[in-house]
């Protein structure tokens, strides 16, 4: 699907203009001449990017208090009589203020960098901490022990260094090119790279590093490749020295909000692919997670699988009641989590069915693990919520395949069938199925 870019603009020209030479750049277009239209398309054509032309500097607050143009990336090209300076429409909610007159080259440079931004927002789910700020909602910018590493010399350093501390508590560290990649860590909140001293090989590293590239790193322009070369690289900023400290500052906190963002967003997909994949009253691996867990082992490593199920499990509910019931599947839960090692996985399989997967575990060791998992629960008593107390047994059935020669499933099945062995044999037992 192409790029669906929506223009706004007051004059007919214009439109016509960015219209054409947006298509030619093979995406799809819509124009607006005013507020109502600009918010119609917006919410009908949900737009990937907006650009604001003539009179739109009174249009970026419209769009930011719309629900459909709360996170859509807005480009505003600078009117040279707008009384606004970029700054202020940044602070507005502007992703970027270009000043004219703007080229094609640069719109459509500007459009890839924010549009592979939004990408990164969207599919940030590689882990749970996706950058420097460990704590966002405590740290970031303006706040104190914000850490920055400056890579360039001494000089620029202390530049920058009371630059940022006219608008925010930064702690600037100098960093060597050559000891960049080393001096970026989990502490690192900021990277600015001076592009006078760093050379270019030194970004596309960072930004290919897959820790290093969380933080955002930010170019000080000076020589060297110009500044869409850059953005095209992937970096988060391009800030010349020669720049107003009121848009430097409106231009970090813009890029530290975005970043904010990201970081929210990652948590909460983290957050719902955890659910996904765990029980919610006992916190352990469901059937997918258990599953998925195994299938993320390599091939040749020898598992083991322990299917256990509660004893007369109904009875307990139909004599103490259903959350009687359950706080005998959570006190089971921590039991079976305390007694397994590392490297084991322990499933709530279904209702008061538990899995167990053993990684490199042999029949004889299951078979004693399973023992040591079915005494312990005969003899630890579960509180009930009317402070009572219940003895409670399960029965085991264990399977151990050493070359993995047969599919998960069969393996269950098989693992299944010796509980239910276990359970005809007078329950509170473990039976190791036939190899
Ligand atoms: P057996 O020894 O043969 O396994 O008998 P059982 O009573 O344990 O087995 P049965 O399959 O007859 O009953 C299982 C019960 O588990 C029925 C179901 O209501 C209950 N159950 C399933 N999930 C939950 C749960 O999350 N909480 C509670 N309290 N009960 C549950
Ligand atoms: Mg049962
Ligand atoms: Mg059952």
């Amino acid at each position: 699907m192409p790029t669906r870019i929506l223009v706004v603009d007051a004059v007919a020209t214009n439109r016509i203009l960015w219209k054409v030479k947006l298509r030619a750049a093979y995406h799809q277009i819509f124009t607006a001449d005013d507020v109502a239209t600009a918010l119609g398309q917006l919410r009908l054509n949900r737009p990937d990017i907006v650009v604001l032309g003539a009179g739109g500097s009174d249009l970026i607050q419209s769009i930011r208090s719309d629900p459909a143009g709360l996170d859509v990336p807005i480009i505003l090209l600078g009117e040279q009589a707008s009384p606004m300076q970029p700054a202020s429409l940044l602070r507005l909610g502007a992703d970027e203020v270009l000043p004219p007159p703007v080229s094609e080259t640069t719109l459509l440079a500007h459009i890839r960098h924010l549009l592979k931004r939004k990408q990164t927002l969207q599919l940030a789910v590689s882990e749970p901490t996706p950058w420097g700020l460990s704590e966002p909602a405590q740290r970031g910018l303006g706040k104190p022990h914000s850490r920055a590493i400056m890579i360039g010399d001494q000089n620029h350093t202390r530049e920058w260094r009371a630059k940022l501390a006219a608008f925010c508590e930064f702690e600037v560290h100098s960093c060597h090119p050559l000891d960049a990649m080393d001096a970026i860590h989990g502490e690192t909140d900021l990277v600015l790279i001076h592009s006078g001293t760093a050379p270019s090989d030194l970004i596309s590293a960072i930004l290919h590093s897959p820790d290093l590239s969380k933080r955002p790193l930010v170019v000080i322009l000076s020589s060297g490749p110009n500044a869409l070369e850059y953005l095209d690289q992937g970096v988060d900023a391009v800030l010349s020295p020669a720049m107003h400290l009121d848009e430097l500052s409106a231009r970090f906190q813009r890029l530290f909000a975005r970043k904010a963002q990201s970081v929210q967003q990652n948590l909460a997909l983290h957050q719902r692919l955890n659910e996904s994949i765990h029980d919610p009253l006992t916190g352990l691996l469901n059937r997918r997670g258990l599953k998925r867990r195994i299938a993320g082992m390599p091939q040749t490593t020898p598992l083991s699988l322990v299917m256990a199920d509660v004893d007369h499990f109904k009875r307990i509910n139909d004599a103490h009641g259903h959350a009687a019931g359950d706080a005998v599947l959570i006190m089971l839960a921590r039991l079976f989590s305390r007694n397994l090692r590392q490297a084991d996985l322990c499933a709530r399989y279904g209702g008061e069915e538990f899995l167990f997967a053993l990684p490199n575990t042999d029949h004889a060791s299951s078979f004693d693990l399973a023992n040591r998992l079915c005494q312990a629960a005969r003899n630890t008593p579960v509180r009930l919520p009317d402070n009572s107390t219940l003895n409670v047994s399960l029965s085991f059935g264990v399977s151990a395949v050493p070359q993995r020669a047969i599919s998960l499933n069969d393996h269950i099945a098989l693992a299944d069938k010796a509980m239910y062995r276990a359970k005809q044999s007078g329950r509170d037992t473990v039976i190791l199925a036939d190899a």
